[in-house]
């Protein structure tokens, strides 16, 4: 029999180059320190290659939580940890968080519509549920609803709206903070309703909106299609009334008794 010392050499050089060709970084992190422990403790081939396996799969799925994290553009601190829901009477805690599992309503491309005054916790309580989305795996991404009608705007502008309504496709929900403060006048806003449009009955939104439906007339363009876009919005939607008096005023009010 030959040395077996220079072939486990020799493999050990290989191994990293392979291992990352096969874009499996975990398992040359930590193959190394397995095989020397396989070694002491008599592990089987199976056991090893399975234990490997392991480190690599779990990896892999925190890389994607962290990258969908980072897509995602949510509010930081803006969770359940942090919510305090006591708060909000008008909103369950059960219910609330039931949304942070995403089934059965991101499968049913069902919405969610927070309303109330500002201050009480909408845009707090969409981000804490988008936050509970990304750590069950799913795609979120929050936007200012201002933000995002300028970029539907622009690509309706080079003609690129079906691509950029493709790439907001990917996300299994879609949050649009202050749907109130997109404005009609601010060019038109038929962009928005489009985007409402494409995704009825198949993707989610939560939406965050200071106004009453009775006062969505002055986001649309016309009476019609404002009529259009909440018949959309609420005909698989949860609405969730945020009626209490402003969380921020509440502190502000809590602080200087104390
Ligand atoms: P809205 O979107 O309704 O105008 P926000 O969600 O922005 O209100 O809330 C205003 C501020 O008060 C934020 O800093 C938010 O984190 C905080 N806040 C509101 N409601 C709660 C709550 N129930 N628990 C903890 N913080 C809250
Ligand atoms: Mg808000």
């Amino acid at each position: 029999m030959s040395d077996p010392l220079p072939e486990r050499q020799i493999d050990t050089a290989r191994l990293p180059l392979m291992l990352s060709a096969l874009r499996l970084p975990s398992i040359g992190r930590h193959w190394d320190k397995f095989a020397a422990r396989a070694d002491r403790e008599g592990w089987g081939a199976a056991r090893y290659l399975a234990t490997l396996c392991e480190h690599e799969l779990a990896d892999r799925t925190s890389r994607r939580i962290a990258r969908h994290l980072a897509e995602a553009d949510l509010p930081r601190g803006k969770t359940f940890a942090t919510f305090d829901f006591a708060a909000v009477p008008t909103v369950r805690k059960a219910h609330l968080m039931a949304f942070g599992s995403g089934d059965p309503w991101l499968e049913q491309g069902a919405n969610i519509l927070c309303f109330g005054p500002s201050g009480t916790g909408k845009t707090h309580a969409a981000a804490a549920i988008g936050h509970a989305l990304v750590e069950a795996g799913r795609r979120v991404f929050f936007v200012r609803t201002t933000d995002l009608v300028q970029k539907l705007q622009a690509a309706h502008r080079d003609l690129s709206l079906p691509a950029l309504l493709t790439r907001l496709d990917r996300f299994d929900c879609l949050i649009l903070d202050d749907l109130g403060y997109a404005r009609k006048d601010q060019a038109e806003t038929a962009v928005l309703f489009e985007l409402i449009a494409e995704r009825y009955e198949r993707r989610s939104l939560i939406v965050t909106c200071n106004q009453p439906f009775s006062e969505w007339n002055s986001i649309f363009p016309n009476a019609a299609m404002t009529v259009a876009a909440i018949d959309r919005l609420v005909h698989h939607a949860t609405i969730l009334e945020f009626n209490t008096e402003s969380y921020r005023k509440r502190t502000a009010a809590a602080q200087a008794a104390a």
